[in-house]
């Protein structure tokens, strides 16, 4: 009995061999671990990393704008 376990995104069986699971510090205080597919996992990292980024801040240029760099 290899035990698949599904996958926390899609549900899909995973092989324990495939499964991945990622753990994440929010706000240094609470740890979240998901059992994901490569695919969901891969998707999940994703979504991570544009949450994570500092937002880019748009450069809305709609006329005068004054920017000033210190
Ligand atoms: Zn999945």
């Amino acid at each position: 009995m290899t035990g698949s376990e599904p996958c926390d995104a899609c549900g899909d069986p995973i092989e324990e061999a495939l499964a991945r699971t990622v753990q994440l510090n929010v706000d240094r205080s609470e740890v979240d671990s998901q059992r994901l597919c490569p695919a969901c996992f891969a998707d999940w990292i994703e979504r991570y990393r544009k949450q994570m980024q500092p937002k880019a801040p748009e450069r809305e240029i709609n006329g005068d704008t004054d920017i000033i760099v210190d």
